[in-house]
């Protein structure tokens, strides 16, 4: 059967046949194994950190095969559009340390041999694609109205049969060349359709990279495969575009799954060989004791603005993605605790089949693993990068006191267990707020934090006598601890816990009272790290201030 008349009718402007741009877009000359993969974004400008984690594994799996990975945009639904979404994906991308071998490179710009890389740029190749798809009767046009479509739906609900637009349902599939013609002439609206050559009885097999094996019932619903603006379909575009962009594996969200057995008929019907599909868990949030999706309006974290203000260093957030993508991932660190994480070599089989699930508390953990194992010189550089867009006053106190706030930030650092203090650089502030005196100075009486078993006025007494009595230069932290031992003894504070349970009544409290008071008047705080140090970055004039203060707080 041949439609000739009906595919000029329809295309008198494509001139060009499905092989000119087969030829013209021949297969990679890439080594064995070579991964082609590729982010597709529509662009909304809204980056979903859903979005991250299928460009991370893509991004991985090209570079880890020495293959190409590349941005295409798709901008088939117009009316999403949003201007400046192209660089924004990009700059994201780049940012999580991802940058494409090829494809968009800017709004207007692009590199590489397979573009277009924008659809709204393709239309040609497409109607040239289903131009012959018309011609040979595996397409066609379908005039129904949406109100028709409703209709039918309704009906077909009703009767408890499957919806959709198919067999004897799609009323426009077997009408006779002439019939088309004088509908389009009679000018009518029409999409067209996909004529499906499934049967509901026989099942199509397929081996997902991720899913494993998986089998269902062939498409028979006529898909739409060009809507009425003359722009394709989701379906219809990715396969023509991963085909002719030669893309070795198509690796995408699960939703697509079920849309599966709809993209083989076409590839198969088109005389494409099918890519390899891996379809990546959607990330899930476990709330309340129920899974459900992450989502744009109830979570924060799922936009992915949302790291950078709170500020999550960028290899946090991709270490904590990896650990989704691999559980082995954790074990890979623990045994490599310095190596890159681009050392890891991520793989698909090992990835959960179902849900990826998103937990906060996981990934400060693994962001305080990270910030912990970086030199203190670059966290200065991670904070203040920060700092400038996000905490202004931080920033300037923090650049105009740099040695000092290198200091604090080595606080504990060079040992075998470093501390653990930040996940993400809005906690910062209140951690070392106390350092600066511009901060310091402005807290009251009722930010003065003692240990339970101590009162204010038990805690200026304290420090009445040890500020006279102290030494700045103790030399080391085990001399500053018996100095203030010594003085707390002279007071009447016991430094040995077994006697002081003996005999209570026989003094004040314990060394740790002490201890508490002086961190008081120092900080303010109950918790810090170790005084001693904390003492030596602030310097003895420092010190010395702030313990008269202390008394006429
Ligand atoms: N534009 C599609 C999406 O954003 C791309 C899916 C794919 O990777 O094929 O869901």
């Amino acid at each position: 059967m041949s439609f000739e008349k009906l595919a000029e009718l329809i295309f008198p402007e494509i001139d060009k046949t499905p092989e000119y741009y087969i030829e013209k877009y021949p297969k990679r000359n890439l080594k064995e194994g070579a991964v082609v993969s590729r982010y597709a974004p529509s662009p909304t400008g809204f980056q979903h950190i859903g979005g991250v984690f299928a460009a991370l594994i893509n991004e991985r799996l090209a570079s880890q095969t020495e293959g190409i990975f590349f941005l295409r945009i798709e901008d088939t639904d117009q009316k999403r559009e949003v201007k400046g979404a192209i660089e924004d994906t990009i700059q994201t991308m780049h940012n999580f340390g991802m940058d494409f071998n090829e494809g968009m490179t800017g709004e207007d710009s692009s590199k590489g041999e397979y573009g277009p890389y924008r659809q709204s740029e393709r239309a040609e190749i497409y109607k040239t694609f289903v131009k012959d798809l018309i011609k040979k009767g595996l397409a066609y046009p379908a005039f129904d109205t949406p109100e028709e479509l409703a209709e039918l739906r309704e009906r077909q609900t009703e009767a408890k049969i499957t919806p959709g637009y198919y067999g004897e349902y799609a009323k426009d599939r077997n009408l006779t060349e002439e019939e088309y013609i004088e509908r389009i002439n009679s000018g009518k609206d029409y999409v067209i359709r996909f004529k499906s050559p499934g049967n509901s009885e026989t099942r199509v097999e397929f081996s997902d990279l991720i899913k494993g094996d998986i089998s269902f019932p062939e498409n028979v619903q006529d898909v739409v495969i060009i809507k009425g603006d003359g722009l394709p379909t989701y379906h219809f575009a990715h396969a023509i575009d991963d085909a002719l962009m030669r893309t070795t594996h198509v690796i995408r969200g699960e939703e697509w799954l079920s849309s599966l057995p709809i993209h083989v008929q076409l590839f198969d019907t088109l005389g494409f060989e099918r890519p390899n599909y891996a379809h990546i868990p959607t990330i899930m949030k476990n709330d309340n004791g129920s899974k459900r999706k992450l989502s744009k309006r109830k979570d924060a974290e799922a936009a992915v603005s949302y790291y950078k203000e709170v500020g999550y260093p960028v290899q946090s957030v991709i270490e904590y993605l990896l650990n989704i993508v691999n559980s082995t991932f954790e074990e890979w660190r623990a045994e490599n605790p310095t190596v890159d994480y681009h050392d890891f070599e991520v793989a698909l089989d090992k990835m959960s089949k179902s849900g990826a699930l998103f937990d906060i508390v996981k990934l400060n953990d693994v962001s305080k693993e990270v910030i912990c194992k970086l030199k203190a010189d670059k966290v200065y550089d991670l904070y203040t990068e920060w700092a400038k867009e996000y905490d202004k006053e931080m920033y300037d106190l923090v650049t105009s006191n740099e040695a000092m706030s290198k200091e604090i930030f080595n606080i504990d650092k060079e040992g075998p267990k470093p501390r653990k203090d930040f996940a993400k650089w809005d906690e910062v502030r209140g951690k070392v707020d106390y350092f600066f005196d511009e901060l310091f100075n402005k807290e009251t009486a009722e930010n003065v934090e003692l240990p339970k078993t101590l009162s204010l006025e038990n805690a200026k007494e304290i420090i009445k006598v040890y500020k006279d009595k102290f030494n700045f230069n103790a030399g080391s932290q085990e001399n500053w601890f018996e100095d203030l031992k010594a003085i707390g003894a002279e007071l009447g504070y016991c430094a040995n816990r077994k006697e002081y349970k003996a005999n209570p009544d026989a003094f004040k409290g314990m060394i740790s009272d002490v201890a508490g008071a002086v961190r008081a008047a120092l900080s303010h705080r109950s918790n810090t790290p170790d005084l001693y140090t904390i003492m030596q970055i602030l310097g003895e004039d420092k010190v010395r201030a702030r313990f008269e203060a202390f008394l006429n707080i």
